[in-house]
């Protein structure tokens, strides 16, 4: 197991060491004849195809092969609505599915005309690859202040935007679900917005994942829980071009991957300490109780891991 965990630390190791001097061979060439403006502009539509990719060479195998070596890492004890015997469950299914992919073209479509409005009113960030190219240093610096600062707006506003109860739809916990419906002392203390739920809730009519739950979301949760975080940290954090779009890489693999409903350990977003966990968000969908966290395991500092995962599942 510690090999597989190597494959994400080499995956991360390439993004961070590698990334930087590709960028600066073909930012001149990608970008040279534009202004910065639109350069950024440019560049956020560049990340639209990498959901394709990451479809494509991460999802739809394990999905469509149905091959043991990949199920073995399945977070869901439930069989994939896709393979159910009964023809309610697929048709619930595919009915769902459809909506989602006319949401994600909708948002990764809206996406750019957002971050537009962001780089007219308050400029945009730096493309020049002959003077103040990050150092190694001042990488990981930007980098680490963009997604640490997006973790933590993520969280409160995800975490905000739930009730304080949650009910599961694993039958082997609904007894101890009543007794576990207030998760922690510290989450008494935090103000809710119940009126937030009904927009959020449209996200989780996935009870068991699949990554096209990742961009399932209703306009407004789309503008406060994904596009609001994104714009803000590009405003506060100022990190330069290439900082912006290693950072970018690491919100997008980290939210496809939440809801991939696979804990692929070569995941290059979580073999390292204090990562959140693909099985967390799971548990999160299934049963509405804390893991609000995407990328850093925020809920082990502030008390929502839902109560030890409702008892690690009764046992
Ligand atoms: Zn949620
Ligand atoms: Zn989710």
């Amino acid at each position: 197991m510690i090999t597989i965990y190597v494959l994400g630390a080499l995956q991360s190791a390439v993004w961070f060491f590698v990334t930087p001097h590709v960028c600066k061979y073909i930012w001149p060439r990608l970008f040279g004849q534009h202004q910065a403006e639109v350069a950024e502009l440019l560049l956020w539509c560049g990340l639209l195809p990498y959901f394709v990719l990451y479809l494509v060479v991460v999802a739809l195998p394990p999905y469509y092969l149905n091959w043991g070596f990949f199920e073995q890492y399945k977070v869901s004890d439930e069989e994939w609505p896709w393979r159910s015997m009964h023809k309610e469950v697929r048709d619930s299914f595919w009915k769902t599915a459809r909506s989602s992919l006319v949401l994600d073209v909708f948002y990764l479509s809206v996406f750019p005309l957002i971050a537009w409005v962001k780089i007219v009113a308050f400029g945009s960030v730096m493309f020049d690859t002959t003077e103040d190219w990050p150092t190694y240093s001042e990488s990981a610096f930007q980098i680490m202040s963009f997604v640490v600062l997006h973790e933590m707006m993520f969280y409160w506003i995800h975490r905000a935007s739930h009730p304080k109860s949650g009910s599961c739809v694993n039958s082997r916990v609904n007894d101890i679900d009543i007794a576990l419906r207030h998760c922690s002392s510290s989450s008494q203390a935090f103000h809710n917005f119940p009126s937030l739920y009904k927009y959020h809730k449209i996200h989780h009519q996935y009870k068991q994942n699949n990554v096209l739950a990742s961009q399932h979301f209703s306009v407004v949760d789309f503008f406060f829980s994904i596009a609001f975080p994104s714009i803000a940290c590009t405003i506060i954090v100022r990190p330069h071009s290439v900082c912006l779009l290693q950072a970018a890489l690491w919100l997008i693999t980290a939210n496809l991957d939440d809801h991939l409903g696979y804990a692929f350990p070569w995941s290059p977003v979580r073999w390292f300490p204090f990562a959140a966990t693909t099985e967390a968000h799971e548990f999160h969908h299934r049963c509405n109780i804390g893991c609000f966290s995407s990328k850093l395991n925020l809920d082990a500092v502030f008390g929502t891991d839902g109560q030890g995962r409702l008892k690690q599942e009764k046992d």
